[in-house]
């Protein structure tokens, strides 16, 4: 995203959310420095909002900032994210059990829309990040409709993570994998339109850890992270 003068009202929360951006579509790259004296004249803003969103960042962990070197975008490691993943697929099962029983008929119908939206073809780049988005916030949906707060919190914790990982080092394999997702987002609705948990938690269980194999496998590949 390119960075420009931010409007006097709501500073903070605007600097954050540029920052935050740059980092998930890779304007700045995992291990890249960020200096706010820089940041800031680019902002045209003062040193403090910068200073602040640098704060909200690291402690959702997407930037490291050490007292000696500096401030850096985080770098994960392969084994990082595969103990992610692998966190991510157990809360999201949990979560899959009550959503089941609890999903309203319009929860469905709002799935349903957000399935046929990841329908869409992706032409370019800019359609694959806007892809992952709904793909997270399908499962994030999910979740959610657990409504089991900790549970939800936890949750979020772990995707920023996930998008960071599947924008910045996946490889071309992802677009072949595409048909396999769409039809798993199809039997995971179907499931869900039944309320039939325990198959629910099945096709979600593989499709998770079939998305994070081929994630994990496509990284150590390509030797991107250390
Ligand atoms: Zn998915």
């Amino acid at each position: 995203m390119e960075l420009v003068k931010v409007p006097k009202e709501r500073i903070g929360d605007v600097v954050y959310q540029m920052l935050r951006q740059s980092i998930l579509d890779g304007t700045f790259r995992p291990g890249e420095r960020l200096r706010v004296r820089q940041l800031a004249a680019k902002l045209d803003v003062s040193a403090t909002p910068v200073k602040d969103a640098i704060n909200r960042l690291a402690q959702e962990g997407l930037v490291s900032v050490n007292a000696r070197s500096g401030t850096f975008v985080s770098q994960l490691s392969v084994d990082d994210l595969a103990e992610v993943l692998e966190v991510r697929c157990a809360l999201e099962s949990l979560a899959a059990n009550t959503a089941a029983v609890r999903a309203t008929t319009e929860d469905i119908q709002d799935l349903r829309e957000i399935v046929a939206k990841m329908d869409q073809p992706i032409e370019n780049d800019h359609d694959r990040i806007s892809h992952e988005d709904i793909n997270l916030s399908f499962h994030r949906r999910l979740v959610e409709l657990s409504g089991n707060h900790k549970l939800i919190d936890l949750y979020n914790s772990l995707n920023v993570y996930i998008t960071m990982a599947r924008i910045h080092y996946s490889s071309h394999a992802w677009r072949g994998r595409l048909e396999q997702e769409a039809r798993a987002h199809h039997l995971i609705l179907y499931a869900l339109e039944r309320r039939d948990g325990p198959a629910l938690v099945k096709v979600l269980r593989s499709h998770i850890e079939g998305a994070a194999h081929a994630l994990v496998d496509d990284i150590r590949r390509n030797r991107v992270l250390v």
